[in-house]
């Protein structure tokens, strides 16, 4: 049962010592300083912020990054356990913004040394969009942003009509105690927005759900607008109305990392691998799962795709040695290592033909014609009687740009003649 509190408004302000009984059962008081917890948000007078709370909330996800679980199982436990759970304390406003910024901001080098990535290592990679190459995980601080206007924009949107009139006359006063005069629904309207200037220019502050919601919609640019009749918000060009109500804090979160991927990708140095990367959501399949990923590769792809490797030729600024440790060659560029460097020769090939086997492996079954038929791959032998003809070309290069990718990919074509008669000698495709 919700304890009760029972204060003065007239100074000096305080709480009374009185007691409530229900059905003759007495409630619990609570006095000056003491707080409850009701529906996960605190209710009390006084009550004396739970920062304990906030450093649980930091040591779990501490303990999940810092745990022994694979790289990749530890962020899907993140994803999936601990940014989720605290939603509800976003949207009610448990902690400030600058208090789940704090929350991100001692997460972020445990999250950079989870990818083996340096501290110096660009953040828009870790919270870009999983569709550009990114690895989608979340920033508590912008959540509670997001949450606060979901919250407000739900509540108005009510399909219960008693309580979305509710919210909407509850909202209309915190309006008019800002305006000091009855506000009507376009003032309301402008209020939700963050509006700054005419009727909104005087500064009052009055916290609340409302506050929240304005105060966010005014740092993420979602102001409302009027469309049909009716009210809705709308982020980025994207229109949210009523019906869409529940796919707000999904679209904006979306619409943020989709903004941060493309600064990554423009960026000259730590963007020049990533473009390539955000070409296809497929280049990111293994970061939650970790399929097809060794330990070894883990260490390595992230700070490749970042450009981060410490190798002599890409710093620029670096005086000294810059020439390959193996070769002699006179950069030591990632291009140079992953590809181009004749005392690896080997290895590229052993590369090349392991991705061809596991691709034969994986589209055996995907290879369209009939499916009833298996497929003989041109590469191991003229196909038998009944199987049907399957080609595999795996393009393994690495260049500088997806212009470049799509020349390796025709140059491909162009060969595939010879490779089809090198593969019927023996050799790779
Ligand atoms: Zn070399």
């Amino acid at each position: 049962m919700l304890p009760s509190v029972h204060f003065s408004g007239c100074t000096p302000v305080w709480v009374w010592d009185t007691s409530f009984r229900v059905d003759g059962v007495p409630v619990k008081l609570l006095r000056e300083g003491e707080a409850a917890t009701f529906l996960g948000a605190q209710v009390g007078f006084n009550i004396v912020p739970r920062m304990a709370s906030l450093a649980e909330i930091t040591d779990i996800g501490l303990k999940i990054a810092r745990s022994k679980l694979a790289p990749w199982q530890r962020i899907d436990a993140l994803k999936t356990f601990f940014y989720p759970s605290t939603v509800h304390m976003q949207r009610m406003g448990t902690f400030s913004k600058s208090d789940w910024a704090t929350i991100d901001r001692i997460l972020r080098p445990e999250l950079k040394k989870t990818f083996y990535l340096p501290q110096e290592a660009s953040g828009e990679f870790l919270y870009g969009s999983a569709k550009r190459g990114g690895c989608g995980i979340r920033l508590l601080a912008e959540d509670s942003d997001i949450a606060a206007v979901d919250s407000g924009f739900k509540l108005l949107t009510s399909p219960e009509d008693r309580l979305a009139s509710d919210a909407t006359a509850h909202a209309k006063k915190t309006t008019g105690m800002r305006l000091r005069k009855n506000a009507d629904v376009a003032e309301l309207d402008q209020y939700l927005s963050g509006e700054e200037d005419g009727v909104f220019r005087e500064s009052r502050g009055y916290g609340g759900v409302w506050s929240r919601a304005r105060n966010a919609s005014e740092r993420l640019g979602v102001p409302r607008v009027v469309d049909g009749g009716h009210t809705a918000i709308t982020h980025d060009g994207t229109i949210l109305r009523r019906k869409q109500r529940r796919e707000v804090m999904r679209t904006i979160r979306e619409s943020l990392r989709l903004k941060r991927s493309e600064t990554l990708t423009a960026k000259p140095d730590q963007g020049r691998a990533m473009e390539c990367v955000a070409a296809d959501s497929a280049s990111t399949h293994f970061i939650e799962s970790g399929d097809f990923t060794r330990f070894a590769d883990w260490r390595f792809i992230h700070r490749a795709r970042l450009n981060s490797v410490p190798l002599n030729g890409p710093s620029s600024w670096m005086a000294g040695d810059r020439r390959c440790r193996r070769c002699g060659y006179i950069t030591e560029s990632l291009s140079h290592v992953v590809d181009h460097c004749m005392r690896c020769a080997a290895l590229y090939l052993a590369w090349h033909n392991a991705i061809v086997a596991m691709t034969k492996e994986a589209s055996r079954d995907a290879v369209p014609g009939d499916r009833r038929k298996p497929v003989d791959w041109v590469t191991e032998a003229a196909p038998g009687p009944g199987h049907q003809e399957g080609k595999c070309g795996v393009h393994c290069r690495r260049r500088n740009g997806p212009v470049r990718q799509q020349d390796g990919r025709l140059r491909r074509c162009g060969r595939v003649q010879k490779r089809e008669v090198r593969a019927a000698e023996g050799g790779a495709c």
